[in-house]
Formats: C-alpha cells, sequence, structure tokens
C-alpha cells in the first residue's frame, strides 16, 4: 500500500444532519478538559480520519472496509465514533439477512412486468407467492433490458447520467459539477492495474446469462455495471468487487424512471449476484441509524461491524443500542476479542439496564472514565518525549479512538521490540524516490507519524506500505 499522511479532519458541515443536531453524545467531558472554557464538545461536527491512497490491492481494501474504513475515489476515511456527530457504521449483509419487504416485493413485481411484460414466457408461480429466482429468470428472458458489467472508466455518456442524477435527486448546482469531479469520485480507484483492467473471462462471467456456469472467473476489481433499457443508459452502479464480496459504493439512476425503483432492484440483484458467484458479503457502505438517507441500508438486513473487536453482530439485535445516533461498541478499547458474543453486562461497554434512558450516552459511558482516557493520556505522556503523537489538535490522531490500536497496546509492543529503533524499517517516498529509513534515524515528528499510522492501519499493513511525505 501506498498512502499519504492520515489527517484528522474535522468538517464544521455535516451532509447527513446539516448540523441539526441538539446532542450527539459525543466524548463532551474530555472535550471540554483539553479545550477549556473554549470548548464544549460541539464546536465541530463531522470527524473522520482519513489518507490518500496511491496505490492498493482489492485484498488490502478488503481488510480496511473489515476495519471500518471506505473509499470515496482514492481517499480512504472512517469516522471518529466517539466524537462525531452522524456515527457511520460498516454494514454487510447476504441473501440469508434478505426478508423482502411488502415494498421490494412490489418494486420487483414492477420491474418484471417492465423487462417481460409478455409475462407467459415466464414459468408460472402460484397466485399470491413471491420468488426472487423470478427477477433473475426475467432478465434472462428479457429483449429489452440489459446489465452491462465494465470497467469503471468515463465515458460520456455515464457523465451525462450523473449529473442529471445529481441536479434532481440531490438538488446539486449543475456548475459545480465537472467530468473531472465525476472522474474522481466514481471511475478512479487506488487498485492495481491489471484489477482495475480486469479480463475477457471475469467480464463474461459477471453477465447474468453465464451465472449458473460453472467455468467462471472470479472478477476482483472496481467494475461500473451499466443498466440499460431500450438500448438507453438508465442506472449505473459503481462496485468494487472484492475476495470477501462486493462492495457498492453508489448508484445513479435516471429521474425519468424513478417508478421501476431501481436502487430496491439493483440492491437485491446485488445480492442475488453474490449468492450466485460465491461473493460471501454484500458491503452496503456506511450505515447511519438516525439518517433517512442512509437507514434505508436496514432494509436489506444483515450485520453491523464492532471497529473494535472487528466483529459483526447482527443489526437486528444491535439496532437499539444504535438509537438516536449513539456509539455503538462491544469490544473495549485495548481488548480486542474477536467473536466473543454480544454479553452486555460482561463486556461493560453496553449496559442494557440503562440503555433506554433518553440521556445515555455510551461515549461518555465507555470512554470518557478515567480508566480508559486517563491511561491513555498517561501513556501519551511517557511516549511524549520521544514520539510527537496524541494531540487533539490539527491533524494528529487522538489519544482515544475506537478503532485505532490503543496506545496500551503500542506501548507494549515497544516494550517487547515489536517495534524498535533499529529493526523497525519505514519506507517513505520524498522528493520523488522511495527511501528505507530505520524508525531510529527519523526525529520525533517521523516517529509519531509512524506510530499514528500503526494505530490506523495496523502493524502488518505497516510492513509492506510506502508512505508519501508532501
Ligand atoms: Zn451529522
Amino acid at each position: 500500500m501506498i498512502f499519504s499522511a492520515p489527517l484528522y479532519i474535522k468538517e464544521r458541515h455535516c451532509g447527513y444532519c446539516n448540523d441539526n443536531k441538539e446532542d450527539y453524545f459525543a466524548l463532551e467531558s474530555q472535550a471540554r478538559k483539553s479545550l477549556g472554557s473554549r470548548g464544549n464538545g460541539r464546536d465541530k461536527q463531522s470527524i473522520m480520519v482519513g489518507s490518500s491512497i496511491t496505490s492498493m490491492t482489492c485484498q488490502n481494501y478488503d481488510e480496511l472496509i473489515n476495519q471500518g474504513f471506505r473509499r470515496s475515489g482514492s481517499f480512504l476515511y472512517k469516522s471518529d465514533l466517539l466524537r462525531t456527530c452522524c456515527r457511520l457504521y460498516t454494514i454487510r449483509t447476504n441473501m440469508s439477512y434478505l426478508k423482502p419487504s411488502k415494498k421490494q416485493r412490489k418494486a420487483i413485481n414492477k420491474f418484471i412486468k417492465e423487462i417481460c411484460p409478455d409475462e407467459s414466457i415466464l414459468s408460472p408461480v402460484p397466485k399470491n407467492t413471491f420468488s426472487l429466482e423470478r427477477m433473475v429468470e426475467a432478465q434472462l428472458k428479457s429483449t429489452n433490458f440489459k446489465i452491462k458489467y465494465e470497467a469503471s472508466k468515463f465515458s460520456v455518456e455515464k457523465y451525462q447520467l450523473y449529473k442529471k442524477y445529481q441536479v434532481a435527486v440531490h438538488n446539486d448546482d449543475p456548475n459545480d459539477i465537472s467530468e473531472k469531479s465525476f472522474t474522481r469520485f466514481l471511475c478512479d480507484s487506488p487498485f492495481m492495474s491489471h484489477e482495475k483492467r480486469g479480463t475477457d473471462t471475469q467480464w463474461q462471467s459477471l453477465d447474468i446469462d453465464h451465472w449458473s456456469s460453472t467455468a467462471r472467473e472470479k472478477r476482483i476489481g472496481p467494475t461500473h455495471a451499466c443498466y440499460y433499457l431500450n438500448d438507453k443508459l438508465i442506472a449505473i452502479s459503481v462496485l468494487d468487487f472484492l475476495p470477501s464480496g462486493v462492495s457498492s459504493i453508489y448508484f445513479i439512476w435516471d429521474p425519468d424512471y424513478a417508478h421501476l425503483s431501481l436502487g430496491t432492484i439493483s440492491g437485491i440483484n446485488e445480492l442475488e449476484m453474490c449468492q450466485k458467484l460465491g461473493y460471501d458479503w454484500y458491503y452496503l457502505g456506511y450505515y447511519v441509524e438516525d439518517c433517512d438517507k442512509m437507514n434505508y441500508k436496514a432494509n436489506f438486513g444483515g450485520e453491523i461491524l464492532d471497529v473494535c473487536s472487528e466483529t459483526y453482530y447482527p443489526l437486528e439485535q444491535v439496532k437499539r443500542y444504535l438509537a438516536n445516533g449513539r456509539l455503538f461498541v462491544v469490544g473495549t478499547i485495548g481488548e480486542t476479542k474477536p467473536g466473543h458474543e454480544l454479553d452486555c453486562e460482561a463486556t461493560g461497554c453496553i449496559k442494557s439496564g440503562t440503555i433506554n434512558e433518553v440521556n445515555y450516552n455510551a461515549a461518555e459511558d465507555v470512554f470518557g472514565g478515567d480508566d480508559v482516557y486517563t491511561n491513555a493520556e498517561k501513556e501519551v505522556k511517557r511516549l511524549h518525549k520521544y514520539y510527537d503523537i496524541g494531540r487533539t489538535d490539527e491533524y494528529k490522531l487522538p489519544p482515544v479512538m475506537p478503532g485505532l490500536i490503543p496506545l496500551s497496546r503500542i506501548e507494549q509492543w515497544l516494550d517487547e521490540d515489536v517495534i524498535d529503533d533499529d529493526n523497525t524499517v519505514i519506507k517513505i517516498n520524498m522528493f520523488g524516490g522511495v527511501r528505507k529509513f530505520q524508525l531510529g534515524s527519523l526525529n520525533r515528528e517521523g516517529r509519531g507519524f509512524y506510530i499514528d499510522c500503526v494505530r490506523l492501519f495496523g502493524l502488518d499493513k505497516m510492513r509492506d506500505s510506502t508512505m508519501i511525505l508532501q
């Protein structure tokens, strides 16, 4: 992986809540402590960590998604779940979670009618029964509808549809939309060139006519699924095919075809495709419980990632803990126990008795206490002489953030020489060339920067990564 210095980004404007939130259950006590009277913890809204990625494999990205990251073009980010106003939770699902709602079933039936007006060519189904298979069959037999899978490349036709969609559906100012911004957002990716390109067999395997064929090659790489009705491009699904599943990035549809509920159709179609082609998961991006633009994803069922333990929990089970956009964590910071049960009392992270209280703030309850936060601050102090870390100002990562490797673990690695001055080698791209440095040869800022990268991406990723310093 080749990446630029991670940035801790505080935005004043949040596109999810439009800055209208009264209380976002953030870690306000600690913000007050560090900012004094200046801060009430709400002076910034949307808070995330991000890094520009120059190059990574789909396997790298697959692992990062399961650590709570997402990409937008070549920018990789995840929200600071302790402090941000709208918490972005990774959600994934598969067919076993899908319970088609009445609305979804209606949309599918309408879509089948549109692409197969003569329903007599389809296998008969008993009255009032519903079958997802019928949607696949209708696509196979349709003469006016086709989904074409191709590399995520720019075309004028795609750009025009994108512009029409952004203006009509998202009320964007047409002057703000350019070929460049479209390309950066939905065509560019930091993946390997062979992954971007794909092979003829890969593209063929994605075609619905080949879904049941056994001679297939699994597509891995960024992809545009282009929906054509009567030879007109009416929708584009922007997808990443990854080893563990298919990740949905964005969906563009022609507002003239709003009656076809293409967003619903694409979701169900992609779930179906995952199952047929052997991709375990369908990653829907981020779920935001208290944002209507984002919580429709619950309609596909699925699981929510706990970033501390890197374990998924069924949405059904954890939905109440997310109420009003609260923090949900199972693993305590510093204690990652993959696979452990959602046992509220035992983990101390979720107190089931108090969860229903209007003012209950899990962020304060779990991370605000002296043990977690004060210990981390002590660690920052101990490491401070040698490593420039733990400042909450500007771009440095804060001492405590769910999903980062805790400072106590870093200290342990330093004590055990898992990270050490002589043997830890860092590849840095500067002045146009890649040079190797021993950790000990860097200055305090450089060493701190390395530690922050380890906290964010993990030790394994850092072993074969190159950092770009600007
Ligand atoms: Zn917000």
